[in-house]
């Protein structure tokens, strides 16, 4: 039975109600938690509000410290960890490490920042004067997390709020609420003041808006869908409060006729169908210049078929079971949409339990929900196009703008891709699917608002303050 966790321990929830927390391989329940009430986001604010009060005044080195010691349990911890990740979400081994290395990665470049939130010296008008401005911490800062990558997001939704002074309460997607809870215990291990750090679990479509309009938040870190974030960000608008929104994308990968075919093929393997495609940068559009339009499409069909399916614990395994009934029958949805729409099904479609098989579709229509809409699962369509410009406009019909690649020697064409298409992150030969803890992450349009990044958050996380010191008077 998982409790809040709330003031550096478990505390019940008021209603005393609990959910299931269901293994989508089986939808077996994996765990009894604590359905939240806007009463438990309330207590959880106020602890995390007193701990403010001592926290921003932790140094630099002793923040470093603590951050540097919970990346290192992490590390320790990693096997129970990537147990959580398979059982609680799902996640093939593979992709299950690949969140354990970014995770740590994103703790350590966190506990650098603690000595990079610098402010500046001015120059001033008047004799004898010092002019400069500082950084303060805002406060209690509310993240809220998806389901898809939990263990990245919760780390990075207390990461930077704790590297710079603030404190944290946490509302972890209701499919994923127990590595939330782990993190807690981690970073109590790592010397974390109490009520630093806390985590209210429960669902969010309930209680997310208590914890968004609580007065002593200050700013609301969101990941998860398009929808939600636009909920969010009006509210946040309303009250003046500061947020940062990583939503959805219909990322694209292009191949020009130039391109390497082989590498294309592999990121388009990898960007589809990692974690069944429930990645926010997936390459669920995929752009072909004529010429290697059906050698393309034979070979990815191809590497397609030979990926594993279902054995979470086989490092060779991709595809794992879709997260829960609502979201298969999205899928099931938007497959069953395309081929009564026309399209053509190469491979894929059908399922194995709870996975669905790697899908491939060409010939979809504008009018297909698969061309519009961020599908969530391994379901990916190519397009042939006539040059660069063509995919460049293409690829700016749809209103997400996350992620984009294009496979390309021509260094014109890569860059004027980079420079015109629009989506927050372009990779010149790479997948779709990158992070890395320091660089600019989030998107455009309806893929977001704001950026995440140890040295970008240190401006979100930050509120500035202009002191002069009048140090010689004029007599
Ligand atoms: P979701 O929007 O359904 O849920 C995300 C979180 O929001 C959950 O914790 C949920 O409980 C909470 N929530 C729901 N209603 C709320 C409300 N009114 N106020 C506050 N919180 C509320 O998303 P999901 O299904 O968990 O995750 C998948 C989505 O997340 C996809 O769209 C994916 O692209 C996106 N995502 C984006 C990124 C990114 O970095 N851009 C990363 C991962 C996932």
């Amino acid at each position: 039975m998982y409790h809040h966790w709330i003031g550096g321990e478990f505390v019940k929830g008021a209603n005393g109600q609990t959910f299931d927390d269901l293994n989508p391989s089986t939808d077996a329940v994996y765990a009894k938690v604590t359905q939240g009430t806007s009463d438990d986001i309330v207590r959880a604010v106020e602890a995390a509000h007193q701990a403010f009060l001592s926290y921003r005044l932790v140094p630099p080195s002793q923040r470093e410290e603590i951050l540097i010691r919970a990346a290192d349990l992490l590390q320790q911890h990693q096997a129970e960890f990537i147990e959580i990740l398979l059982e609680e979400i799902g996640s093939p081994i593979s992709k299950a490490r690949k969140e354990m290395s970014t995770a740590t990665a994103y703790l350590r470049a966190s506990a650098g920042a603690t000595r990079r939130v610098t402010g500046k010296t001015l120059p001033t008008d008047i004799p004898g004067r010092l002019s400069f401005s500082v950084r303060h911490p805002i406060g209690v800062v509310a993240g809220i997390t998806p389901f898809n990558v939990p263990l990245i997001k919760c780390i990075k939704h207390a990461a930077m709020p704790l590297a710079t002074g603030n404190t944290v309460v946490l509302l972890p997607s209701e499919e994923a609420p127990v590595i939330a809870h782990r993190i807690g215990q981690l970073f109590k291990e790592a010397g974390l003041p109490a009520g630093a750090f806390n985590v209210v679990t429960g669902n969010g479509y309930d209680i997310g808006d208590a914890l968004t309009t609580h007065p002593l938040i200050k700013m609301v870190g969101f990941t998860g869908s398009s929808s939600v974030g636009k909920h969010i960000q009006a509210l946040c608008g309303k009250l003046g409060k500061r947020c940062v929104l990583e939503l959805g994308g219909k990322n694209a990968l292009v191949l020009l006729k130039d391109g390497n075919l082989d590498q294309a093929v592999t990121a388009s393997v990898v960007g589809s169908f990692l974690f069944q495609g429930q990645i926010c940068m997936s390459s669920s559009r995929i752009f072909v210049e004529k010429p290697l339009f059906e050698p393309f499409v034979e070979k990815l069909i191809q590497a397609a078929k030979h990926l594993g399916i279902g054995n979470l614990s086989d490092p060779k395994t991709m595809i794992g079971p879709i997260i829960n009934p609502r979201q298969r029958e999205r899928v099931r949805n938007h497959i069953r949409d395309a081929k009564s729409k026309g399209a053509i099904l190469h491979t894929g479609g059908d399922w194995t339990d709870h996975c669905c098989r790697p899908t491939i579709f060409s010939n979809v229509g504008s009018d297909c929900l698969l061309y519009n809409e961020e599908t969530f699962g391994p379901v990916t369509a190519i397009y042939p196009v006539d040059s660069a410009d063509h995919a460049i406009s293409l690829v700016n019909e749809s209103c997400f703008g996350l992620s984009a690649s294009i496979f390309t020697n021509h260094l014109e064409l890569a860059m004027r891709f980079a420079d015109n298409v629009n989506a927050g992150m372009v990779h010149i030969n790479g997948t779709t699917i990158q992070d890395e803890p320091h660089v600019p992450f989030g998107g455009v349009g309806a893929s977001g608002f704001g950026r995440e990044g140890t040295d970008i958050s240190i401006e979100d996380l930050t509120e500035w303050k202009w002191i002069t010191m009048q140090h010689k008077i004029s007599s």
